[in-house]
């Protein structure tokens, strides 16, 4: 699918097999055997449920905790035996870590004369990151003395500032509220695209992953359980997990007639066949699951559709309405509709109701 791209897509981040377990009684397996490789210039998102390995993962790569097992590359070269401050990454933490007695160029400066570098490239790259994150008019406040937004500028500036190669970002919008929160959604990905450089994002906001990421890992108790683009992940999920995580889904049973490359012929249970796709590499057949996104399926009155049943609760929300149907089998299946003023809604609880959904956009779920 990436065709012709593919030959210029280079590696940064190699991570193979990669395993962390912390000690304990019982010892805990944050990593077990993840493998991942991050493109360069591409904005990655870890996403997945407290507790699965996010963060674990971040700081192996960033070098803060040594792996138990498996390898980690960047560019080809092994990152294992690099103290954090030798590798070309940098962190954006969620508590930002500023020092807020400095002022937001001093905050900015910090790091980069630490690295001793010259006194007049240090001002000038302060001069362009605090300009990247227009922050310029801000320069001699003290950081205390700043909104919560505008610190978490300065702490992108500042792990901006030396040129990593590599920016992770743990869960860094997560303090901010509601609005601030989508303006600097935009903001990264935007920072992201001017320096180019590879963003390695956390978040269990499956709606945050979906707006920035160029990619996405899914993660589950210190697994990989699927990689891939945005649409890729909401249109395709390739099991139970991924699809209940990100977005609502319904799920249906069926059985598998016959399968062709990525699709497969399947019989619902109301006897209907329809065609699914399946996911890569996967085996499938006898009776599987099936998972379509409730803005997928159509309703109307009626039971002349692939499915009918019986029209319980009808929920508006504004922009659409959610249908809530019993089936015969007793499985619920919720369809959204988007609302316009021009449509008026004609069905009622208790009514007998079809659903119908086109033939593409069933997804049969690994087991
Ligand atoms: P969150 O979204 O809540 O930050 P996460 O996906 O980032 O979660 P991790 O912080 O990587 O998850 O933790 C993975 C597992 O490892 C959890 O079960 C956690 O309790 C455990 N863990 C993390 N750090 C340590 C540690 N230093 N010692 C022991 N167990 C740890």
């Amino acid at each position: 699918r990436t065709g012709v791209r593919c030959q210029y897509v280079t590696t940064a981040i190699n991570v193979r097999n990669l395993r962390k377990v912390y000690p304990g009684q019982p010892p805990v397996v944050a990593l077990a055997d993840a493998s991942i490789q991050i493109r360069d210039n591409e904005f990655f998102t870890l996403l997945g449920p407290s507790g699965c390995g996010k963060t674990t993962l971040l700081r192996l790569i960033a070098g803060f905790e040594n792996p138990t097992s498996g390898s980690l590359e960047m560019h080809g070269q092994s990152l294992i035996e690099l103290p954090p401050y030798k590798r070309p990454i940098n962190t954006v933490f969620q508590s930002y870590a500023l020092f807020p007695h400095l002022t937001v160029a001093q905050n900015i400066s910090f790091g980069l004369e630490m690295l001793g570098k010259p006194k007049a490239e240090i001002a000038a790259t302060v001069d362009e990151m605090m300009a990247l994150v227009k922050m310029t008019e801000m320069a001699d406040r003290q950081t205390s003395q700043i909104s919560g937004g505008q610190q978490q500028r300065v702490a992108l500036a500042r792990a901006l500032a030396p040129k990593p190669k590599v920016l992770l970002l743990d869960e860094p919008l997560s303090a901010l509220d509601f609005k601030l929160r989508k303006d600097m959604q935009l903001e990264l990905k935007r920072l992201q695209t001017e320096t180019g450089i590879t963003f390695i994002f956390v978040t269990h906001d499956q709606e945050e992953a979906l707006t920035m990421s160029d990619r996405i890992a899914v993660m589950s108790a210190g697994t990989i359980r699927q990689i891939g683009g945005p649409r890729d992940i909401y249109d395709h999920p390739a099991e139970r997990f991924v699809a209940d995580f990100i977005g609502d889904t319904n799920f249906l049973k069926a059985d598998v007639v016959s399968v062709a490359g990525q699709t497969a012929m399947v019989r619902l249970a109301s006897g209907q066949t329809i065609a699914a796709r399946t996911p890569e590499g996967a085996d499938v057949a006898g009776s599987v699951t099936l998972a379509i996104r409730p803005e997928h399926a159509g309703i109307e009155a009626g039971s002349g559709g692939l499915l009918s049943g019986t029209l319980g609760e009808v929920v508006y929300f504004g922009t659409d309405t959610h249908y809530h149907v019993a089936l015969p089998d007793g499985t619920a299946f919720v369809v959204r509709q988007q609302n316009r003023p021009d449509r008026a809604d004609d069905l009622a609880t208790g009514d007998m109701v079809s659903i119908s959904f086109a033939p593409d956009v069933g997804q049969v779920l690994r087991d």
